[in-house]
């Protein structure tokens, strides 16, 4: 385990030596239409391997599948040690083989690279990034290892893996490279590229009584999360995270450490916000804003069933039109899910509210469904908060699994109801951004109709935080100047419809599953998401929790900034060093990255 170190002062640019062979970057002329694969006679020598090796001071690892050991010592201390640990995602992304989801039905099956580089510093990073070039291999970029896309994870190719640049460093008054006098300094953090948000949360708020915005999942990495836009539990008060990225320190496909800002290179730092990761860069640092702390933060919760069709209707209907007058402000963020056994169950947090206040706003609607014999409770209903300084300590909190292995970091857990997720495997996955125009006039209506007629096929999940419609002015005008499609400030919520089942990951001994069935679920995920796009056929959807087979992907993540992408990325990385699966510029390769089909200079 690495260790995390939390320093008050300035960060300083890492000293790099540019002395060694593989850190002076060739220039980046690769127009080979095909990278090499192992088999190929041209795939690196064991010589050339160990050169990369000594410029990673050993850093340089062979990986296996995250079942690997099972293959050949079934009974093993160290297969056995993989089964006990494979629901914990902080064990997970500690494999330099691990994929926080175990597989997605027909789009892919974790595989592990043949090569990985345990990168300590960007001089690790820009090393890998040349040898790959020059040898014409197929790169990846791993760190927190939470991609649905399986993005981070590619056979046949050498993985840059982050998770050993943990630093984080808090800055009082931080004014980023190249824009001394042209803005004020304000406080931020710093974080290395392999840092996982629960790094953050643990030195900003817990112990620095501030706050960063990250995502909502703890183990999810600091850098996929932004570079994806990015969404947490308060979203709705303070924008996605990439907006309050100050500056990034990345290695271009040229093999060079660049420090980006707004005043550097703004074209760069605005597409690292949002247009995607492992497609502009290795980005190495980050440097994000932080805010001062709510006093408190707390939640809402229960389950509320309904007796009949037409009750369900009306408890939606009644939802939509309390949600609009009471929690469409920056205070409320998180969840209902709108599940076909005419349940809603409502797992929604907020920022900002003491425990009465929080109540106050819910009684009217818990009083509406107490006084009607229509509905039952069946999980409780309740409101409440709690300090927000307390809300990532793992230690006495209830909500959290601690990480109890020997070696763990202190303070690393993940909140049980993200339990489910670790490991599974996806039947199917789609999400949409719902405009706020439907909270008005006939939109309820036709609101309330589309969600009852989804909830017949699949539980929907409305994630209030994931649309920023109703966010402050200052939050808006800062995710606007992100990548992320624009429609995601006009946005109420983000609907995502998705299911899967337990882990199966390759070389993992558990019951086949049933191929049949999960097709039925990929099938009835895309029934209930075909209507809720009937309300809105045009509306975008996020990146990092999208439908691996969304065919207009680039005007449903990016929207009208996708031209602009494009040119970043044709002046960044013009010969296509990094691919992902849906990145911008992958429509000149084959689907695995391997074979350019179009785009290519003779
Ligand atoms: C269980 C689970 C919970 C989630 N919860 C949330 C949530 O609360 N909010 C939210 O907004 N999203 C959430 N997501 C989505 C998540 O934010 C994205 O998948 C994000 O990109 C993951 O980043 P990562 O580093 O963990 O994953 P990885 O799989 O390691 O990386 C994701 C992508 O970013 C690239 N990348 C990673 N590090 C770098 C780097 N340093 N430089 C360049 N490229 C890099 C990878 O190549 C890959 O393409 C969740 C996903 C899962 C599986």
């Amino acid at each position: 385990m690495f260790r995390r170190t939390v320093l008050k002062s300035v960060a300083a640019l890492p000293l790099l030596s540019l002395s060694h062979p593989l850190l002076a970057a060739p220039p980046a002329t690769g127009t080979a239409r095909r990278r090499l694969r192992p088999a190929d006679a041209a795939w690196p020598a064991a010589a050339e391997w160990q050169k990369l090796r000594a410029a990673v001071g050993g850093n340089l690892l062979e990986v296996r599948p995250l079942f690997g050991a099972c293959e050949s010592a079934p009974d093993g201390a160290a297969c056995l040690d993989v089964y006990k640990n494979i629901r914990n995602p902080f064990y997970i992304g500690d494999q330099p083989g691990g994929t926080q989801v175990s597989g997605y039905l027909n789009a892919w099956t974790p595989a592990p690279s043949v090569w990985a580089v345990r990168a300590r510093h960007a001089a690790d990073v820009a090393a890998a990034v040349n040898f790959a070039r020059t040898h014409n291999l197929r790169l990846v970029v791993k760190g927190g290892a939470h991609s649905y896309l399986g993005t981070s994870n590619a056979p046949d190719s050498l993985l840059i893996w982050t998770r050993a640049m943990k630093q984080v460093t808090l800055h009082d008054a931080f004014v980023a490279r190249g824009c001394e006098g042209k803005v004020p300094p304000v406080p931020a953090v710093s974080s290395g590229a392999g840092a996982v948000w629960i790094d953050l949360y643990g030195a900003v708020t817990t112990r620095a009584g501030r706050y960063v915005q990250g995502g909502g999942c703890t183990s999810v990495g600091v850098a996929g999360l932004i570079q994806s836009g990015g969404f947490g539990s308060f979203s709705k008060g303070f924008g996605n995270a990439a907006a309050g990225l100050l500056e990034a320190e990345v290695v271009t496909a040229d093999g060079q450490v660049r420090i980006v800002n707004a005043c550097t290179d703004p074209d760069l730092f605005w597409a690292l916000k949002g247009g995607g990761g492992g497609t502009f860069g290795v980005v190495t640092r980050l440097t994000l804003r932080t805010h001062a702390l709510p006093e408190y933060f707390g939640a809402a919760w229960g389950t509320v069933k309904a007796h009949s069709d037409d009750a369900f209707r009306r408890l939606i209907a009644r939802f939509l039109a309390f949600y609009a007058s009471s929690l469409a402000n920056p205070h409320w963020g998180e969840q209902v899910a709108v599940q076909p056994g005419n349940s809603l169950k409502i797992s929604m947090v907020q920022q900002g509210l003491g425990r009465e206040e929080a109540r106050a706003v819910w009684k009217p609607f818990f009083d509406w469904i107490g006084a009607s014999a229509d509905y039952t409770a069946t999980e409780e209903l309740g409101a409440g908060a709690r300090k927000a300084q307390s809300w990532w300590q793992i230690e006495g909190n209830r909500s959290m699994i601690p990480d109890l292995r020997a070696d763990a970091a202190p303070g690393q857990g993940w909140w049980q109801g993200d339990q489910d997720q670790v490991g599974a495997y996806l039947h199917g996955y789609d999400s949409l951004w719902l405009p706020a125009s439907l909270l008005k006039e006939t939109g309820p209506t036709r609101l309330t109709q589309a969600l009852f007629a989804a909830s017949r096929h699949k539980e929907v999940g409305l994630h209030f935080n994931k649309g920023l419609a109703f966010a402050p002015s200052e939050a808006i005008r800062a995710s606007l100047d992100t990548a992320m499609n624009p429609a995601v400030t006009e946005a109420f919520a983000l609907a995502i419809i998705a299911d899967g089942e337990r882990p199966s990951y390759p070389g993992m001994k558990r019951p086949p599953m049933d191929l049949e069935a999960a097709r039925g679920d990929a099938h009835a995920i895309d029934l209930a998401t075909q209507e809720l796009r009937r309300l809105a056929p045009q509306a975008g959807s996020y990146l990092s929790e999208s439908n691996y087979f969304n065919k207009a992907w680039q005007r449903a993540y990016f929207g009208e900034h996708y031209p602009r992408l494009q040119a970043i990325k044709k002046k960044y990385d013009p010969a296509g060093l990094f691919f992902v699966h849906n990145g911008v510029g992958s429509e000149e390769w084959s689907a695995d990255g391997f074979t350019r089909v179009s785009g290519a200079r003779a």
